[in-house]
């Protein structure tokens, strides 16, 4: 049973999609690579932003399970709402409560909080994906400054966010754990350029190439200061990623959600052979065990959510979530779109837009192979 306060606030969410985000804009913001900021204003002003950032700061307390639920509802009508919130509310209000320094916090956090500040991830690079350790982008001192010099890949929204939340390396010569760093890069500093790519899935914006040609920053800009130089992979690896892959599980239930909903209300109106197809048993039973992968999914996340939130160890309930739920997205969809027929594959449906997305899910926010990988060594099978 979720508490009340959560039952409402999903009930105002469903109102505020329903009127704020009907197809015709879906469609609209698909095809333009766009999210709606006017929209998303409103979202902030309702203080969803503030649900990752303690209270000191101005938010109302870390609160995961809501800060989920919000993804869940939000994601119901695709990425154009609940992928702005996410470059809020936790690549920025949750990694700088963990991660930054009393300055980063007491500058950051408040605009946070109030959907002021927008951050993009940049992890991946062009010859990195899976493989983070080995980031080449690379940070070195220089008296009081951070010099970065380096290219990263499919970092979404590189183009409008405020600051690059960036991996690089700082140490060729130290161990690979040892080589990392976190810097925050404000996205419009001398030397930095962006090139937009595009893509079939996750359109509410562009991801982007970025290069960096000697960003010089004041050390200010090492997430965590100076004292955190060298500590990238803990803040990597640590409780900023468990909570990661919750946030992304959360939008793929989300849409997987939506899938199976217009899938189900389709298969009811649309008569073959005399009757209604979900009369038919094939579709039947597709329509069922979508359902029942739905509920699984749901059990998983908010299982890992509940963990996070107590602040209790979440690691393995975590990448569980992401691998499985991620991977059942996928049979949700290709399942859903069989039971849509053709019309799963015209622009006035939302399903085939929900089918790309979710095809996706696997390889973003850490692959399934990689989240098999990271199990095994969690529960130390031998190599
Ligand atoms: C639309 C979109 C948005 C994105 N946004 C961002 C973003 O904002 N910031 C960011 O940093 N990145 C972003 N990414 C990148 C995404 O996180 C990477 O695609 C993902 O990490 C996988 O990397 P890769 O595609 O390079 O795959 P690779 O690492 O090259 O792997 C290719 C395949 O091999 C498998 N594989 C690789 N190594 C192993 C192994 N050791 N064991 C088993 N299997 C293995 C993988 O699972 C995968 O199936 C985005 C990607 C997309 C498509």
């Amino acid at each position: 049973m979720e508490p009340d306060y959560i039952v409402e606030l999903r009930r105002q969410l469903r109102r505020f999609v329903e009127q704020k985000a009907p197809r015709d804009k879906r469609q609209q913001w698909d095809r333009t690579h766009q999210w709606p900021r006017e929209l998303f204003r409103e979202l902030s002003e309702m203080g969803l932003c503030a649900l990752t950032v303690p209270e000191e700061y101005g938010g109302t307390g870390r609160n995961i399970l809501a800060a989920v639920a919000v993804i869940e509802e939000l994601a119901r009508a695709g990425t154009f709402l609940c992928g702005p919130y996410i470059h809020c509310a936790f690549y920025g209000g949750l990694n700088i409560s963990e991660n930054g320094s009393p300055q980063q916090k007491a500058e950051l956090l408040p605009k946070l909080a109030r959907g002021e500040l927008l951050l993009a991830y940049g992890l991946s690079e062009p010859d990195v994906g899976g493989d983070l350790k080995s980031v080449k982008t690379r940070a070195r001192i220089e008296g009081d400054s951070v010099v970065i010099n380096g290219a990263k890949r499919w970092c979404t929204g590189a183009d409008w966010a405020d600051y690059i939340y960036c991996l690089v390396n700082s140490d060729p010569t130290a161990a690979k754990h040892e080589a990392l760093s976190f810097i925050l890069i404000p996205s419009k500093s001398p030397g930095v350029s962006t090139f937009p790519i595009d893509h079939a899935n996750l359109r509410y914006t562009a991801s982007s190439d970025v290069h960096f040609d000697d960003v010089r920053l004041p050390l200010d800009a090492v997430v965590g200061g100076r004292e955190k130089w060298g500590k990238g992979w803990r803040m990597l690896a640590g409780r900023a990623l468990d909570v990661e892959k919750l946030e992304i599980s959360a939008m793929t239930f989300g849409i997987a959600q939506a899938a199976v909903e217009e899938a189900w209300d389709y298969a009811q109106n649309r008569v073959q052979f005399g009757k209604p197809i979900c009369a038919h048993q094939a579709i039947r039973h597709k329509l069922v065990i979508a359902r029942t992968r739905l509920e699984a999914c749901r059990l998983m996340l908010y299982h890992a959510a509940h963990l996070a939130d107590a602040g209790q160890a979440c690691a393995i309930e975590s990448s569980m979530a992401k691998l499985f739920i991620a991977d059942t997205g996928v049979e949700i969809a290709l399942a859903c779109q069989q039971i849509m027929g053709a019309y799963a594959l015209s622009d006035d449906h939302d399903m085939a837009r929900n089918v790309r997305d979710l095809l996706g899910m696997p390889i973003v926010g850490g692959s399934s192979d990689m989240q098999k990988n990271n199990l095994a060594a969690m529960w130390k099978l031998p190599a």
